[in-house]
C-alpha cells in the first residue's frame, strides 16, 4: 500500500497515532425503521506527519457518505456556547476598536449565534455557510450569509469585490476542514493589511494529556498544536500573534493571526503557549507515541464497569448522545445488553438509535421513571451542567461516572 501523504506539508505519513477500527459516521442517527438495512463504517485511523506534526485523519474512499444532507447542528441550543460568542464579540470590539466602518467575516457562522452580536453593536459583517437551514436561520436575524464553503477562491473573490475583512472568525471549524492549506490561503486572501483572524480549535496537548481519544471522528480532520498551525499560517504568509487557553472541548485555543508584515506584536500569551508545547516535545515523536495503549486502558475500565455493573444486578443508562459518545461506544464496542438506553435532551435524536451500537435515544424524563443505579455522562465535558440538571436523581440514589480520562464514579 502506498503511504497517505500529509493534508499541509505532503509528506508520507508512516506514523499511525491512533487506530480505533471502523466506525460510522458519528451523526449517522438511525431511524428505527433503517434497522433492517446495512449501516455504513469507514476507518476511523489518525496518522501523524514527521515532518510537521500535523495529526490527521486518513483520507478513504466514498467519503461522500460521510455527511448526512438531512443532518444540521444549531448553535443556538446550547446556552454556554452562546454566553460564549457574546463574550467573544464584545472582546474583540473592544479590543480592536471594531465599529461601522469595519467588517467581520465569520467562516462557518451556523445559525447566527455569534454574528447577532456584530449586528447589535452595528458592526457590519458577513456569515459563510454552506448548510441552507442554518443559514436561513442567521438570514432570519438579519445577517448576510453566503451559502458557500469557504476556501482560496471565495477568499480571493471578497477580496475583488472590496469585500476584505477587518475581523475573520473561524469557531470550531479549523480542525474540520478537509483542505486545510486551501482554507488558510482564503483566510489570508481575505483579510485587511492590518486585519486579525481568530480560529478557536481543541487544543492536541489536551487531548493526549487527557486521553480525550473520544473526540475523534471523521469529519474532525485535524488534531492541531499551536505550533503546526504557526506553520500552516507560515505557508500562507500569516503568523500567530497572540494565543488564548480555553475551556471548552476539554481545552481549546484561540490563536490571533495576521499578515506576516501586519504590525500586530506577539504577546507573551503566544510565546508561554509555543514554549509550553516544545517542552513537551510536540515537535518530536516521543510526544506522539503510545497514546494507543492509553486509549484502549480507557476502553477496557469502561468494559470493565459495565460488565461488573451487569454481573452485580445494577442498572446502568447513559446521558447525551454526542458524538464523543459514539466514538467511545463503538471502539468499545457496547451494545445495549450493556448500556439499554441513552437520554438526550435533543426532541431530533430522541426515538433514533446510536450509529453503530444501536442503543436506543429517549427524552431524558424516561431516567426519573426508571431511576437506574448508574449514569453514565457521555459528554464529559459538560459533566458538571449534566449533574446539576440531574440532581433530583443523584438524591434519589443514582450516581454518576464519566469515562475520560478513567472511570470515575460520583
Ligand atoms: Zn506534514
Amino acid at each position: 500500500m502506498t503511504l497517505p501523504l500529509c493534508r499541509h506539508c505532503k509528506a508520507p505519513l508512516p506514523r499511525v497515532f491512533l487506530d480505533l477500527g471502523h466506525a460510522p459516521p458519528s451523526n449517522a442517527y438511525l431511524a428505527p425503521e433503517r434497522l433492517n438495512a446495512p449501516e455504513m463504517t469507514f476507518p476511523l485511523r489518525l496518522r501523524v506527519c514527521e515532518s510537521c506534526w500535523l495529526v490527521q485523519t486518513e483520507d478513504f474512499t466514498e467519503a461522500d457518505h460521510l455527511f448526512d444532507a438531512d443532518y444540521a447542528y444549531f448553535s443556538s441550543t446550547s446556552k454556554g456556547w452562546l454566553d460564549h460568542a457574546a463574550r467573544y464579540a464584545a472582546q474583540m470590539i473592544a479590543r480592536f476598536g471594531l465599529g461601522a466602518d469595519s467588517h467581520v467575516i465569520e467562516v462557518a457562522s451556523n445559525d447566527g449565534y455569534l454574528l447577532r452580536n456584530f449586528v447589535a453593536a452595528a458592526v457590519p459583517c458577513l456569515g459563510v455557510e454552506p448548510t441552507a437551514s442554518t443559514a436561513a436561520a442567521a438570514e432570519a436575524l438579519g445577517i448576510p450569509v453566503l451559502r458557500e464553503f469557504f476556501g482560496e477562491a471565495l477568499g480571493r473573490r471578497l477580496a475583488d469585490e472590496g469585500r476584505t475583512a477587518d475581523l475573520i472568525a473561524g469557531n470550531n471549524v479549523y480542525a474540520h476542514v478537509p483542505d486545510i492549506n486551501d482554507f488558510t490561503a482564503g483566510l489570508a486572501a481575505a483579510l485587511k493589511p492590518e486585519g486579525v483572524i481568530t480560529l478557536e480549535f481543541p487544543h492536541l496537548m489536551r487531548l493526549v494529556e487527557f486521553c480525550q481519544f473520544d473526540t475523534v471522528y471523521h469529519e474532525h480532520f485535524s488534531y492541531l498544536s499551536a505550533l503546526t498551525v504557526a506553520r500552516i499560517f507560515g505557508a500562507a504568509g500569516l503568523r500567530i500573534f497572540d494565543i488564548e487557553e480555553l475551556p471548552t472541548h476539554g481545552g481549546s485555543l484561540r490563536v490571533y493571526g495576521c499578515h506576516a508584515g501586519a504590525s500586530h506584536a506577539e504577546t507573551d500569551g503566544a510565546r508561554a503557549v509555543l514554549e509550553e508545547e516544545r517542552r513537551r516535545g510536540m515537535d518530536g515523536a516521543a510526544f506522539y507515541t503510545g497514546f494507543q495503549a492509553r486509549a484502549d486502558a480507557v476502553k477496557d475500565g469502561l468494559l470493565r464497569f459495565l460488565m461488573d455493573a451487569k454481573r452485580d444486578g445494577k442498572t446502568v443508562a447513559a446521558y447525551g448522545a454526542a458524538a464523543k459518545g459514539n466514538t467511545l461506544l463503538n471502539y468499545a464496542g457496547v451494545k445495549p445488553d450493556l448500556l439499554p438506553f441513552v437520554c438526550d435532551a435533543a426532541p431530533s435524536k430522541q426515538g433514533k438509535l446510536m450509529p453503530g451500537s444501536h442503543i436506543p435515544i429517549l427524552p431524558p424524563s424516561v431516567l426519573n421513571e426508571r431511576r437506574p443505579d448508574y449514569v453514565v455522562i457521555l459528554p464529559w465535558n459538560i459533566a458538571d451542567e449534566v449533574k446539576r440538571q440531574l440532581a433530583d436523581l443523584a438524591a434519589q440514589g443514582t450516581r454518576f461516572v464519566t469515562a475520560v480520562p478513567e472511570v470515575r464514579v460520583g
